[in-house]
């Protein structure tokens, strides 16, 4: 799609249009679109279906789309139907809130490599019409939840599939359901597709997004839909996973994509495993009642479909595993079923619930932790699975965390040619750790992104300090009580940040722990300092809105203590753009969860691809990214994990030890900050970022080390390159 200079500009936007026989697109040329749809539907089901729960893919952080518009300088077409894209694109919400975090943006990041690496995939999710919820801080109440109400209709890059017979109207799929009078029903959804385009615009995987919200759904199941993670009752939670998990082969069927394998992203999906049996024993026994199946054949039937299906998980937290009430469940699903999850779906603790992780450990052909670390403790988690457990490490899409100043300067360095399409090229850069040109620009693209993020900072706090006055939040910052319109924060001091979920094994207010400790670090040097904090807390998890208000009240305290060396500054409602920021444009990125619950952590490896250092505990992805301290600090607790330490209450949760841990280690660290000007020693460590930890911590690999789970077909050139992201890193070792 490149545009010579001779081709008039309307047609190079007219190239951009395309159809299918599910309504008209825009962004990708015939051409692709006909690849793609080819790709998926042909006989042998040489695709993967993947299955998230959520998928973190906002187009105001990264859209390859738009980018391509703006350095074509479009603006407008007089073609109307391009005309109406174009506004879509440029004025439509930059957000899809259809996410919570990590689990959803790594779901994100790998569409987007699966892209990138034409892949044959596509993605089944949800759609949420409120959303996850939007934050509001206030400093007494701390986090305040309000719903979001988002357009699909506005938003770019989605787009409603119309049905084929008659065009007219919208697609709908049928998924049967039992309702709350337990009688036979069906639920109906139409499906959205987010096209998640390739970088070069040359491919994209479709991710097709079920909204249930219509009229002619049962209210039960509608209401059920329109909340992420809404967990008003553990009825709306199995209503979800099930909504998701049956919906997935009638979308499939209906698109005629045949796709034999199938990823869950977590077991959130796994019901479609069940829905897999049952169709297998349909056909080996040719039957339409399940009835006569016996408990020997329904167990072939599995280790059928088992063959089909690559399963991650995500988390060694309870919480993070469903177990539903078997009689909650018989209210929701056929009497085959449970015959099914009776067999497959037991919980050893409790013989009145379903199991789903178990049942996803059992039906699978490979079975993925997210870092070694992670890998070890699942392994003494499910013993009985352990010869199969392996190790994927996560990755981040490094196209949409590398900041634009910093991607600025590696397209001006010779040696990094081809990083956008090769991660790997990385591993070369430690060469130029010396080369006073390149040092002097890569610290002022840091410059550059952390000026972006002050600006961004004391904007806020001045409207905080505006609100103070003007409505009856009261600002969640005490930092804007103290400064006048002239006063700002300073971007040359030390500056931390910290910004995930509020869930109590996480620790956000460890460091915290000891406020005298911690300002008499500063005063004794006279070192000032900044902590940005971020991040959400389940609206139904009372204890992480407890961290909030927590670290809200340290905020004073802490100033004080510190004789205003040190501000705690929090920025509510954390998304995607927060979090590029952030990433990019703080001194060092903070994490510091209780090891070994982490399991893997995204939002460091987003810091290190811009040359950001990470202090943190050594848990999930920083135990293989520190590299001895080359590319950053640790403190905490190491040492070997079992069973005992997984307990997530607040007396284990090792708070004294960590934090007088991080006490030790902080003097050092701000010695090596302001040592010098140019911040030599926060330079060396960046650069060993970018050249140790970039070559392994992308979704490039990651896709690459899963392709070797999935039972695919590829063209020779496309394999070709995926084994050599493969070999940039070896997981499971
Ligand atoms: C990356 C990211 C996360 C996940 O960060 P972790 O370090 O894995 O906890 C959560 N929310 C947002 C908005 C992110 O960008």
């Amino acid at each position: 799609m490149q545009r010579d200079a001779t081709m008039p500009l309307e047609t190079s936007l007219s190239q951009m249009l395309s159809s299918s026989d599910f309504g008209n697109f825009f962004g990708i040329s015939q051409e692709v679109q006909d690849l793609v749809w080819r790709n998926l539907t042909e006989k042998e089901g040489n695709s993967v279906a993947y299955i998230s729960m959520e998928i973190g893919a906002d187009p105001d952080v990264y859209s390859p789309l738009a980018k391509k518009l703006r350095d074509l300088q479009v603006t407008e077409s007089s073609q109307s139907n391009i005309q109406g894209f174009l506004k879509k694109i440029f004025y439509g919400p930059g957000k899809i809130p259809n996410y919570s975090g990590g689990l959803g943006i790594l779901a994100g990041d790998t569409l987007k490599s699966f892209a990138d690496c034409h892949l044959p995939v596509v993605a089944v999710s949800l759609l949420y019409r409120h959303g996850y919820f939007s934050q509001i801080v206030d400093s007494q109440l701390g986090q305040l939840s309000q719903r979001v109400d988002w357009n699909p209709e506005d938003t770019p890059g989605l787009y409603l599939l119309r049905d084929p017979q008659q065009p007219e109207k919208p697609l709908h799929i049928e998924v049967p359901f039992l309702n709350e009078y337990d009688q036979e029903t069906v639920a109906t959804a139409q499906v959205w597709m987010k096209i998640e385009v390739s970088e070069a615009l040359d491919f994209f995987i479709p991710e097709l997004l079920l909204d249930f919200f219509l009229p002619e759904t049962p209210a039960l199941i509608r209401n059920a839909a329109k909340q992420l993670y809404d967990s008003e009752s553990s009825m709306v939670k199995a209503l979800q996973r099930r909504m998701l998990g049956t919906g997935i082969l009638p979308v499939l069927q209906a698109l005629g994509i045949t796709s034999r394998t199938f990823h869950l992203n977590e077991q959130h999906g796994v019901v479609v495993a069940m829905q897999l049996i049952a169709e297998e024993l349909y056909r080996t026994l040719k039957a339409n009642d399940l009835a006569c199946a016996t408990n020997a054949q329904i167990l072939t039937a599995a280790s059928t479909v088992a063959q089909r299906i690559v399963y991650t998980i995500h988390t060694p937290v309870k919480a993070g595993h469903d177990r539903f009430d078997k009689s909650l469940y018989a209210g929701i699903s056929h009497k085959s079923c449970q015959r099914i999850l009776d067999l497959l779906a037991r919980d050893d603790d409790n013989p009145h619930t379903y199991n789903f992780t178990n049942f996803a450990m059992q039906v699978n052909r490979s079975a993925n932790s997210v870092s070694r670390l992670h890998r070890d403790v699942t392994h003494k988690q499910f013993p009985q699975f352990a010869d199969k457990i392996t190790a994927i490490t996560n990755g981040v899409h490094h196209l949409t965390w590398i900041s634009d100043a910093r991607a600025a300067v590696f397209d001006t360095i010779p040696e990094l040619q081809g990083w956008r399409q090769d991660p790997g090229v990385f591993k070369t850069v430690a060469q130029l750790k010396n080369n006073q040109e390149f040092r002097s620009a890569l610290l002022d693209a840091w410059r550059k992104d952390t000026h972006i993020l002050f600006d961004f900072v004391n904007t806020m706090l001045r409207q905080h300090r505006s609100q103070m006055t003007q409505t009856w939040i009261d600002p969640p910052n005490y930092y804007s009580s103290l400064i006048d319109h002239i006063t700002k924060l300073n971007p040359d001091i030390f500056t931390i940040g910290f910004a995930r979920r509020f869930s109590t094994y996480k620790r956000a207010d460890l460091i915290f722990h000891d406020i005298d400790k911690l300002a008499d670090i500063f005063v004794s040097n006279n070192w000032p300092v900044n902590f940005f904090f971020a991040g959400k807390a389940h609206p139904a998890d009372e204890p992480g809105k407890t961290v909030i208000r927590l670290i809200l009240g340290h905020q004073e305290e802490l100033h004080k203590k510190s004789k205003g060396l040190a501000n705690l500054i929090f920025i509510p409602n954390y998304d995607m753009a927060i979090a590029k920021m952030l990433v990019a444009g703080v001194h060092a990125w903070l994490n510091s969860p209780k090891r070994p619950l982490e399991a893997s952590g995204t939002s460091g490896m987003k810091a290190a691809m811009n040359g950001v250092p990470n202090i943190s505990i050594m848990d999930g992805w920083w135990a293989e990214g520190h590299h001895n301290g080359e590319t950053g600090w640790k403190f905490g607790h190491e040492g070997n994990v079992s069973i005992e330490n997984l307990s997530e209450s607040r007396e284990e949760l090792l708070y004294k030890e960590d934090s007088n841990s991080f006490y030790n280690l902080l003097p050092s660290v701000l010695e090596d900050f302001y040592r010098d000007r140019t911040h030599s020693a926060f330079l060396d460590k960046g650069i060993m970022n970018l050249c140790r930890n970039i070559p392994i911590f992308n979704t490039h690999r990651m896709a690459a080390e899963y392709l070797k789970k999935y039972d695919l077909q590829l063209p020779a050139e496309i394999k070709t390159k995926m084994q050599s992201f493969a070999q940039l890193y070896s997981s499971d070792s």
